[in-house]
């Protein structure tokens, strides 16, 4: 239908008799002279009717926004004075000799340049026009762009890329799994895929060596910010490969993404051991953009009869940091309530600050309500310690290890990102050595990671602790973001059993969910590792993206819901009946077995 994209004209085709077709993004009359500006996935482009051709001026005239159009006309450069810079083809416009309405459109529930006026919501509801929107229409691009740069990359380092099921068994990933069931097993279910992870070993041991997939993932969690519970991962899987191997073909894909999408180099890709990680920054996906670091002082706060501080430094399972925000003197009483409220949120029960004000005058210098509770010489230590300068803002955390690291490790985002200390560009590392399990409340295990992830300790070493012990994982972590992670797998079933047993998964429990997988270990499985990188998540930084759901075509609401089609909805009672389902609720309304 069409000859040229509206936004693709330039002054090159100057005089050229084009034929356009896209949706009316304004209609202007001024004074008998009707300018449209016509728009497609390319961009926007002026196009002038003028009384000379009547009937389609006439049309022109009837157009509304998003009407549909295909106009034929001449490309001629714009008038003196009427040159637009601000618009990519504004030294340009369409003289309109033919207009055909293709379709016409019913009002627009918002306009497209008023959309953050409108809200989520509303651009959730009519997201085919939300779509629309050139900022959309280009991420969705770049989006395509990074995929199609993904599996060239992939494919030409040997990766294959195969498909696993949807309909499967729980793949566990630390969330709830989404239920599907069956018609033909009355009371069973098929669980959608929380990642492929077990199939992409199985691969391996089915001998393909290097796997990927750009696969969809489903993990029912609980509301959380910025989470899809629909998503894509690009899930890769090798054999024979440690992980520093893995890792290096990682950073590669991810160096040569940034360098095609956006021409950015990225900076050397530092590793760093968890444990430091959680001592320096509090996290486990530090954002290196950030210098301010949480600094331990349990062995001053041993010294000092304060017990707020004295409590957790002498406690193993304690600990006392201060985090320095040069310059944060000035956070005034109000902010500092505000970011007691914030770290409250982390179970932090108060935060504790000293304002360095003079630091020749010494402690009387320094303005706090907690230093009376010291020595001088403690606090005095501890300004060295800390590197305090006049001016600083000295911020505490003193509690269970846990609280402190994640209390303290989110202020340091929250201060830095208030106070304009956060660096331009990009701070990337990977993140190695995790714990291989964390504790629960109850005392239990859980795995850091999933319950395939090889220990780098042995079997034994890490039943006597496997508090202490450490696994074979890797995150790569981006600006604070994790971008990706995965680990060196358990290969042997031996192995795999002893970290079943390590999480107290009984025998019977193991073989009834993961019988095929111990058995596929006996039958010659290869060394393998692998990670999976989140796709949208990545998108979201490569383009700048406030949200998740701005890089997804038709994302979920918060609550897991498509305002778009409404799902989920009703089914019928016939389907239902066919499921061998009967509704709790339903029944309990009608008082009847429904
Ligand atoms: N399956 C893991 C995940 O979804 C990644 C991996 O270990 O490869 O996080």
């Amino acid at each position: 239908m069409r000859s040229h994209y509206c936004g693709a004209l330039s002054t090159s085709n100057i005089d050229e008799t084009v034929t356009l077709c896209g949706w009316v993004d304004r209609r202007r009359d001024h004074g008998g002279v009707i300018f449209l500006d016509m728009r497609d996935r390319q961009g926007v482009v002026q196009v002038v009717f003028d009384p000379d051709t009547e009937e389609h001026f006439q049309r022109a005239d009837r157009v509304r926004s998003e009407y549909v159009l295909k106009i034929t006309g001449r490309v001629r450069a714009r008038g003196e004075g009427t040159v637009n810079p601000a618009m990519a083809t504004g030294q340009i416009e369409v003289l309109g000799k033919e207009l055909e309405i293709l379709n016409a459109a019913a009002t627009p529930p918002f306009q497209l340049d008023e959309h953050t006026a409108v809200g989520e919501e509303v651009r959730l509801r009519y997201r085919y026009m939300d779509l629309r929107r050139h900022e959309m229409q280009e991420r969705l691009a770049l989006r395509s762009k990074i995929t199609t740069a993904v599996r060239n990359f992939l494919d030409a380092e040997g990766f294959l890329d195969i498909e696993t099921p949807i309909l499967t068994r729980a793949t566990p990933e630390g969330a709830r799994d989404y239920l599907v069931p069956s018609r033909t097993h009355p009371g069973q279910f098929f669980a959608l895929p929380q990642s492929p992870q077990l199939f992409k070993q199985l691969l391996m041991v089915a001998g393909f060596d290097r796997y990927y997939q750009i696969a969809k993932c489903f993990r029912d969690e609980d509301l959380r910010a910025d989470r899809q519970p629909e998503f894509t991962q690009i899930d890769i899987e090798t054999s024979f490969m440690d992980e520093a191997g893995i890792m290096d073909i990682a950073e590669r894909m991810v160096r040569g993404l940034f360098k095609s999408a956006l021409d950015v180099d990225l900076p050397e890709f530092p590793s760093m051991p968890y444990a430091e990680a959680m001592e320096r920054f509090g996290s486990d996906k530090p954002d290196l953009r950030i210098d301010m670091e949480l600094v331990s002082v349990d062995d001053l706060m041993q010294q000092v009869d304060f017990k707020v501080f004295r409590g957790p430094a002498d406690d193993p399972a304690g600990r006392v940091a201060a985090l320095r925000v040069p310059g944060g003197a000035s956070i005034s009483r109000k902010e500092i309530d505000d970011y007691t409220s914030y770290v409250a949120v982390f179970g932090a029960k108060g935060l504790a600050w000293v304002k360095v004000n003079d630091l020749a005058a010494g402690v009387e210098g320094l303005q706090s309500p907690i230093l009376k509770f010291m020595p001088d010489a403690v606090v005095l230590e501890m300004m060295q310690r800390l590197g305090a300068a006049d001016g600083d803002i000295i911020f505490f955390g003193a509690d269970k290890t846990r609280v402190v690291n994640d209390a303290l490790g989110a202020l340091r985002l929250k201060v830095a990102e208030d106070q304009g200390l956060v660096r331009e560009g990009w701070a990337p590392l990977w993140v190695v050595d995790f714990p291989m399990f964390e504790e629960d409340s109850d005392g239990s295990w859980t795995p850091l990671h999933h319950p395939f992830t090889a220990p780098s300790c042995s079997a034994e070493e890490m039943q006597a602790s496997p508090g202490t012990a450490l696994s074979r994982a890797y995150d790569m972590v981006l600006n604070g973001t994790e971008l990706g992670g995965g680990s060196v797998r358990i290969h042997q079933r031996d192995m795999q059993e002893a970290v079943f047993r390590a999480l107290e998964i009984s025998d019977e429990e193991a073989s009834e969910k993961f019988g095929f997988l111990l058995q596929a270990l006996q039958y010659g499985a290869p060394p393998h590792g692998g990670l999976a990188f989140g796709l949208d998540r990545l998108i979201m930084l490569m383009t700048g993206s406030p949200s998740i759901r701005d890089v997804i075509a038709f994302p979920k609401t918060q609550t897991a819901a498509c305002l778009m089609t409404d799902a989920p909805g009703n089914v019928s009672a016939q389907q239902l009946r066919e499921l061998n389902i009967r509704l709790r609720q339903q029944a309990e309304n009608k008082g009847e077995q429904g």
